[in-house]
């Protein structure tokens, strides 16, 4: 009886977490994909704690893992900026694909007590789903690391790579397959940890080689991993909701890393090998198109005040700096009393704007912005030409024309907004500093570019007060 009770509980948490990942996929829904999420998680968990063979001094245990992994995760999350976000995503990655190397560990040493066989005699289907489970978790564990110390600038971010680095990752992953083979059939301790010790490090060289631009692609792409190290888990344990979860994750996240492979314009292949948008011994952070250029022109909150109110047209690109200064609200402000004045206010979304996907979109609704307002980078570019003012607050790398134009950089090749079609181009930041990527932007350098030099919020206060003033 517990058995079936659990097991439909089981089904009922697999659907509300599809159920979840379904509101998630639009601003409008995504509060309630998130419940769905959370009540389908806690459904799993009592049904997990009430599944039949779950003795007393178990479910003891299961309560306090649970207590110290849940009470460290809320005071994580409760404090972390909503900036860092990425890279406390890559921070949870890591720990799903530790468990993996955790759980295969525990099931080769203690077979009897995951009903898998006896020591030296598993059975053979298991020491297939655990050497999977082992090597896709260790994989996603160090590579996670790195991409955690990338995005926390704890490391650079610039790509590190050597000659023939593509064809090295190609040969341990073959060598990989080899070992995972020979453990099958041999059941050896050794190889288990050789197994661990390859994937760790593949783990590492896929990931060193990918240069800032590039790093949403990586999140995206770990997440699929951490998706398929555990449903390996779930495989390993026999725990059928953990295969469906882990699948559910790693479709999603693979889904997820195609759609960002094409924003990106990047192959998927070499998103894979590691090391994409670069050359070994070629293109590294830095350097964009420099030379001999016109000064820059800065203007005051006043001066743009006065061009907006003029404009027919304003298209706003947010990015990064928006974030940073938590400026949306008083941009839709802005936006407001422009449409107010007449003008057709837009909001462009580049897909890797800001630190995470979907980062200007979640900040532009937290600010209710209508939805109808806010367009994706296909749609909005051919309007360019039309608008008056491209008011580009925060954000750099997803307008800087080197991606179009200039072969050795990290970011040639990235689709961008062509903010420089507008008349007039405002850009918001604080200095002449480069983005992500840390390329150049020549647009600051244009005729038609005025730069607009203070914290994001702090300008657009100042031009909601000049608007309002006069
Ligand atoms: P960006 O290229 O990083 O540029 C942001 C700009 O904001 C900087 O040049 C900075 O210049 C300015 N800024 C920072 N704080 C500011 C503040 N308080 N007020 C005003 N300006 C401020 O940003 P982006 O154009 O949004 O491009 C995103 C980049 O991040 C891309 O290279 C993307 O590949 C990468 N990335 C994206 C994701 C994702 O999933 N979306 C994840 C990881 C990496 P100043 O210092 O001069 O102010």
């Amino acid at each position: 009886m517990a058995a079936t009770l659990s097991t439909f509980a089981y089904l009922v948490a697999a659907v509300l977490f599809i159920l979840a990942l379904r509101g998630l996929s639009h601003p409008t829904t995504s509060r309630q994909g998130n419940l769905f999420g959370m009540v389908g998680m806690g459904i799993a968990i009592v049904a997990t704690l009430l599944r039949p063979g779950m003795g007393g001094g178990g479910i003891g245990l299961i309560i306090l893992a649970l207590a110290i992994g849940g009470g460290a995760g809320a005071y994580i999350a409760s404090r972390i900026q909503m900036t860092a976000l990425p890279q406390l995503v890559a921070a949870f990655h890591s720990l799903v694909g530790l468990s993996a190397v955790f759980v295969a560990a525990a099931a080769f040493y203690a077979p009897e007590s995951f009903g898998i066989g006896h020591a030296g005699e598993i059975h053979g289907g298991s020491l297939v789903e655990m050497s999977l489970g082992l090597a896709i978790g260790a994989i996603t564990f160090s590579g996670s690391v790195i991409a955690f110390a990338k995005l926390q600038a704890l490391m650079s971010g610039a790509p590190i790579t050597f000659k023939g680095q593509h064809w090295l990752n190609l040969g341990l992953g073959i060598l990989l397959v080899v070992l995972i083979i020979g453990f099958v059939a041999s059941g050896s301790a050794a190889l288990f940890w050789l197994i661990a010790i390859l994937a760790f490090a593949l783990g590492f060289l896929l990931i060193i080689p990918i240069g800032g631009a590039d790093m949403p692609v990586v999140v995206s792409m770990l997440n699929s991993y951490s998706g398929w190290a555990a449903a390996g888990i779930g495989f390993t344990l026999s725990n059928l909701l953990l295969i469906v979860t882990g699948a559910l994750v790693g479709a999603s996240g693979a889904i997820l890393s195609y759609i960002m492979c094409k924003g990106m314009n990047r192959s998927i292949i070499n998103v894979l090998l590691g090391g994409f948008g670069t050359d070994a011994g070629g293109a590294a952070a830095g350097g964009g198109a420099t030379g001999d250029r016109a000064p820059v022109k800065a203007g005051s909150p006043e001066d743009a005040a006065y061009i907006m109110r003029n404009a027919q047209k304003i298209i706003v690109v947010p990015g990064y700096g928006m974030a940073v200064a938590q400026a949306q609200q008083v941009l839709r402000e802005m936006g407001d009393l422009l449409k107010k004045e007449g003008a057709q206010v837009e909001y462009a979304i580049h897909p890797v704007a800001g630190r995470m996907p979907g980062h200007m979109n979640v900040l532009l609704a937290e600010a209710n912005v209508p939805y109808e307002d806010v367009k994706e980078l296909e749609e909005i570019n051919p309007e360019f030409a039309d608008a008056d003012v491209a008011f580009v607050i925060g954000a750099n790398d997803v307008t800087n024309p080197a991606a179009k134009t200039d072969k050795s950089s990290p970011i040639y090749g990235m689709p961008i907004l062509d903010v420089e079609r507008a008349k007039t181009v405002f850009f918001i930041k604080r200095g002449m500093a480069s983005g992500y990527a840390g390329v150049d932007n020549e647009l600051f350098f244009r005729p038609n570019t005025m730069m607009l030099f203070g914290d994001a919020k702090k300008v657009t206060q100042e031009i909601v007060q000049a608007l309002q003033r006069d």
